[in-house]
Formats: C-alpha cells, structure tokens, sequence
C-alpha cells in the first residue's frame, strides 16, 4: 500500500557553517526524497525553544536551544514513500559514534550536540514541525 509522506528534515549549524548544505541536499535526493521545499534561515533562541519543547525537561535542552539558535540553518519539507522512518534511518543515530555507516551523522556528525541534521520522529511531530516552520 502506498504511504505518501512528509517530514521536517533541518540541517543543523555545525554543517551550514561547514557548507554541507549542498552535499546533505544531494544524500536525500540520492535516497529518493524530493525537496519541495526549502529556505535558510536563523532562529532567535526562543524560537528554538519552542521548537525543542518536548525536551524542555532534559538537562541538555538549554544547551541545545542556544546550540540550534547559534547560526543559520536549512529546514527543508521531504517528500518520499515512509519519508519519517526512512529519513530516520538515512539521519542514523543521534550520537554520531554509535550512527551506522553509510548515515548522514555517521558521515558528518561532530558529537551528540552537532549532529548535522534533525529530522521529525512520528507523523504527528512531522506534521506540528512543518506547521512550525512553513505555515503560509
Ligand atoms: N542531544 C544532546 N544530548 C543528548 C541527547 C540529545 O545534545 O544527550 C541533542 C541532539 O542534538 C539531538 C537533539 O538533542 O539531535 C534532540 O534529541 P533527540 O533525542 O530527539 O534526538 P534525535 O531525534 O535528534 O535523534
Ligand atoms: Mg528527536
């Protein structure tokens, strides 16, 4: 059964300041994922705050919040069949020491704080994500 889906993909600062903007683009497009859309931006840190709530009550949520918010970034809507989990998969663990070979935070992940990219967990979030970033 066919299984449409769309998911928030973000690339993370550590990777835009290393302009692996474009080489991650063409890792999702290599898997199949079609961009529709996309756009740089910069959040101020109370927007990555809202961004991050679920993680309000982790004791690295400050930290990650000032880290999202600390330049600019690349949000990105990707469309493919199962685009959620297989983004997941293609994204690979958040600590980029224990990600699988051939995953983008395998690839360019720095630590588990810069760890290239985000991408939405569930068809709910992906949903609430997009809203987040490209509500018309
Ligand atoms: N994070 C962190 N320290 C941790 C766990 C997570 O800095 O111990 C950061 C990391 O950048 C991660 C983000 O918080 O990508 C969100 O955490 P989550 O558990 O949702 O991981 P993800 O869904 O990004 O794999
Ligand atoms: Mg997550």
């Amino acid at each position: 059964m066919s299984n449409l889906e769309q998911t928030l993909s973000i690339i993370k600062p550590d990777a835009v300041e290393r302009n692996l903007s474009e080489e991650i683009k063409v890792e999702f497009k290599n898997k199949g994922f079609k961009i529709l859309k996309d756009k740089k931006i910069k959040l101020e840190k109370h927007e990555a705050e809202k961004f991050y709530q679920v993680h309000q009550t982790k004791p690295f949520y400050d930290d990650l919040c000032s880290y999202l918010s600390s330049g600019p970034i690349v949000v990105m809507i990707l469309e493919k069949e199962n685009a959620i989990l297989d983004n997941r998969k293609l994204m690979g663990a958040t600590d980029p020491t224990k990600a699988d070979d051939g995953t983008i935070r395998k690839k360019y992940g720095i630590s588990i704080d810069k760890n290239s990219v985000h991408g939405s967990d569930s068809p709910d979030n992906a949903k609430i994500e997009i809203d987040f970033f490209f509500k018309d």
